[in-house]
């Protein structure tokens, strides 16, 4: 297989000229190859057409709204999304990551925040694909052996109760990526439980104060306001 065929291929959606030349250089200086859509109509098909790794989408389009452009494409396929929304858009955001979408970039962003973001939904999508798990993940002085579910701080054991066990293992399976508050009530207490956030809110703070070395400003168990939770390495 030639190098060429090999770079990971980005659908970017986005309507406004100068955001789509910030990205096309951004990408193709940095090992992708993209396609460009200005419209979602046009978003549709070629993500239907070709296949792409990420679709970066635009919450603002002249046409459909990019969340129902990310509602439609999880009909069929599980390709990851990074919207793109502005500050006034929290609400859209909101529904765009409950429809299905992975994450998001508020702009204006840096290079750098587009990149680690492409990385980890990348990395999220092949473990998918291989459903290849780690039976031990560690960052930093936090290890996590799933095999035996035991959990270790700097090499000493930490006693978690099977909920907290739960919440850190969801984040953990996919360090990197925000998990919405919806995602990890349904992974840790059910499908019920959907719209009980404060639970969250009171097992991440327990969590913390088991795992970060100053749970005031955690450095691994990161908050997204309104949003969800990630796990940072
Ligand atoms: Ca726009």
């Amino acid at each position: 297989m030639s190098q060429c065929e090999a770079l990971p291929l980005i659908l970017v959606v986005e309507d406004e000229p100068e955001i789509r030349r910030f990205l096309r250089v951004s990408l193709t200086g940095n090992g992708y190859q993209i396609l460009e859509a200005t419209k979602g109509e046009e978003a549709l098909t070629l993500a239907a057409d070709k296949k792409p790794d990420v679709i970066i989408l635009d919450l603002g389009l002249p046409d459909i709204d990019g969340t129902e452009v990310a509602g439609k494409i999880r009909e069929w396929s599980q390709v990851p999304i990074i919207i793109l929304s502005a500050r006034n858009q929290e609400v859209d955001k909101v529904a765009a990551l409950d429809l299905g979408a992975d994450d998001y970039l508020t702009k204006p962003f840096g290079v750098y925040e587009l990149l680690a973001r492409i990385k980890v939904a990348l990395k999220h999508a092949s473990r998918a694909k291989t459903e290849e798990e780690e039976p031990v993940f560690s960052a930093g002085k936090i290890c996590v052996d799933m095999a035996k579910r035991l959990v270790f701080l700097d090499g000493e054991e930490v006693h978690l109760t099977p909920n907290e066990y739960k919440l850190l293992l969801t984040l953990v399976q996919s360090p990197g990526k925000l998990i919405s508050q919806q995602q990890l009530l349904r992974a840790v207490w059910g499908p019920g439980y959907a719209k009980e956030g404060h639970y969250l809110r009171v097992y991440m703070g327990q969590l913390r104060r088991k795992l970060e070395e100053d749970p005031a400003n955690p450095k691994h168990l990161i908050t997204e306001p309104g949003l969800g939770y990630r796990f940072c390495e």
